[in-house]
């Protein structure tokens, strides 16, 4: 009902001039009168609108007046509804009662009087209206009290949620921890928590724009809860760093059995900006209480099983132990330590001669980086190759390994100790420095200092350095092939680089895998992969080379097979330039002999 509708009055009544009487009574009223002539008339109407009182005239049985009130008032929905029973039996006590028994809230006597038919009518109205306005304050007051809750509860959702993907932030995750924390204990439950992080989030950012990079987030968030069951809270705690909460679990399989299934799915493609992109997760998990039964502490060992996830090669999880914690401890000692050799100059560059098969002259070097440890002794790359990349000194030792290199490369060729240009200096360069940004500039620099000429160069580069951002290295490489530097593929065949990819490449020289070189003696498959690379490389306008050739029968089966070049024991170790040198003077000193 509006509110400007005027006010609705029910006259039940079975004669017509009933009705008009009292029309005529209350015409002056602006009241709206509605006219039942039965008691079912009178039902059907109290439902339909909203009447502020009832005139009943019970006069006529075939009405049944009293039976018509008790059915209203029985009804929930009109029981309010005043009835006044208008009647010529005023004299009849017993009726009277019944009426009032019935429902009745007045009588008003035939013949009607005007002026109390009325005012009484009038008191209703009043009081119709009046209770009106109170139920429709009720219900802005309802309103209102419905708007403030729930605009209270959108702002603690805004101050409990990432506004990017909706899931819990940090705050809340805390929140909820404690409180999962609080359970275990009272349950004797264990819970575990997730620390997750996308590898190479920031190239994305970086290379597609941040607008991309907030579209991948929101697709990691939806994937996160795919994988996790529908009580675990998946939380973002900024950036890409995301972080779930499993309560009840029985043993670390049930959580493996999740980090599977993120792993999986987080790491599927991403179509975004017409590129397909894979982004892979780091996951490190902390159970409580088993890893810790203090929060703070709990957060920071997942953070360490992730940081350990990522160092073992990303894509990964990796539970918190103790054995992880010492591996950790180990890890700082050794990259604060390397820290100090770099700047102490416990480094040294050691060489190893490359033979050429035909001529058995040294045809080049491989620099080698040695760490002469002050307790340890002489390490050699393998045992410090990790730390270096992981702490991110491999930028700095490879740039002095490579200008040492070409330091001593150009003192050999000063003191004719090397004449031939065909004797190049090797070194070894990771896939962070070809990333660093500055690379071929560092190279550069390194020539306008040292003298040396690129085309005396090599740069050894593995298969894994193709793993990443395969388009940026083709470039870097050619940058390099185009300075005249030669570049080699080391450690060929371990890894995935294909002959297809090498045909792309501009790569001039295979080293095949010591691990293929090892049994070539012994074992004839062993020898025919060996041969047949060296069959495709050459297809391909490659020269090769053997690594680790220490038995005389390997040297000599590798000639038979055409291989170019050799390097290994079986004809000198990386050693000093000292010792190299008198290598070199030995070879010198044969020559002239012959
Ligand atoms: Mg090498």
């Amino acid at each position: 009902m509006t509110q400007d509708a005027a006010p609705k009055l029910l006259v039940v009544a079975d004669e017509p001039k009933n009705l008009h009487t009292i029309s005529r009574i209350l015409a002056s009223h602006d009241l709206e009168i509605v006219f039942a002539s039965s008691g079912e008339e009178a039902l059907r109407e109290v439902l339909q609108h909203n009447f502020f009182l009832i005139l009943m005239d019970v006069q006529k049985p075939e009405l049944n007046g009293l039976d018509t009130a008790r059915l209203i008032l029985g009804n929930k929905k009109t029981a309010h509804l005043p009835i006044i029973f208008v009647t010529a039996t005023s004299k009849e006590e017993q009726l009277v009662m019944e009426g009032y028994d019935a429902g009745a809230v007045d009588y008003i006597y035939k013949p009607v009087n005007p002026f109390v038919l009325a005012s009484k009518v009038s008191i209703f109205r009043d009081l119709h209206e009046r209770s009106e306005a109170l139920r429709r304050k009720n219900d802005e007051l309802a309103q209102a009290r419905k708007a403030l809750k729930q605009s209270n509860e959108e702002l603690s959702h805004i101050e409990l949620h990432d506004s990017l993907t909706g899931l819990a932030n940090r705050k809340n995750f805390a929140h909820s921890l404690s409180q999962a924390i609080l359970r275990a204990d009272r349950d004797r439950q264990k819970l575990a928590i997730f620390f997750l992080d996308l590898d190479n989030f920031k190239t994305v950012n970086d290379t597609l724009g941040h607008d991309a990079g907030d579209e991948l987030l929101k697709t990691v968030a939806s994937r996160l809860r795919d994988s996790v069951r529908k009580n675990d809270l998946v939380a973002r705690f900024g950036g890409d760093e995301f972080a779930v909460l499993m309560e009840n679990i029985r043993d670390n399989k049930d959580v493996a059995v999740i980090a599977e299934k993120m792993l999986a799915l987080v790491g599927k493609n991403n179509p975004l900006r017409n590129r397909n992109l894979i982004v892979t997760p780091s996951i490190g998990i902390a159970v409580y209480p088993v890893a810790s039964n203090d929060q703070d502490q709990l957060m920071e060992f997942a953070d360490i099983a992730m940081y350990r996830a990522k160092k073992d090669g990303r894509n990964a999880y990796r539970f918190y132990s103790e054995e992880l914690q010492s591996m950790e401890l180990e890890f700082s000692e050794m990259s604060f330590d390397l820290r100090r050799a770099i700047d102490g100059d416990q480094l040294e560059v050691h060489y190893q001669p490359q033979i050429d098969t035909k001529s058995q002259q040294i045809i080049g070097f491989e620099a080698l980086v040695r760490w002469n440890h002050p307790e340890k002794g002489l390490l050699s790359a393998k045992d410090f190759i990790t730390v270096a990349e992981q702490s991110g000194l491999i930028r700095e030792i490879g740039a002095r390994v490579l200008e040492e290199a070409c330091t001593q490369y150009q003192s050999w060729r000063h003191t004719q100790l090397i004449t031939s240009n065909h004797v190049r200096m090797s070194v070894n360069v990771s896939a962070l420095q070809i990333r660093s940004g500055n690379f071929v500039e560092t190279i550069d620099e390194i020539f306008a200092k040292t003298g040396m000429q690129p085309d005396h160069l090599e740069l050894e580069v593995t298969e894994s350095t193709l793993i990443d951002d395969l388009d940026h290295f083709v470039r870097i490489l050619n940058d390099l092939d185009n300075r005249g530097i030669s570049i080699a593929m080391d450690d060929f065949g371990t890894g995935f680089a294909s002959y297809r990819h090498l045909q792309h490449l501009p790569v001039h020289h295979l080293k095949i895998d010591r691990g293929f070189i090892a049994r070539i003696q012994e074992d004839e498959r062993d020898l025919e992969i060996v041969s047949s690379m060296i069959t495709m490389a050459k297809a391909l306008g490659l020269y090769v080379t053997a690594e680790g050739v220490e038995l005389f029968e390997q040297a000599e089966l590798l000639k038979d097979i055409d291989c170019d070049r050799m390097q290994g024991y079986f004809f000198a170790r990386p050693d000093a330039p000292e010792v190299i040198e008198r290598l070199l003077e030995d070879q010198q000193q044969h020559a002239q002999q012959d």
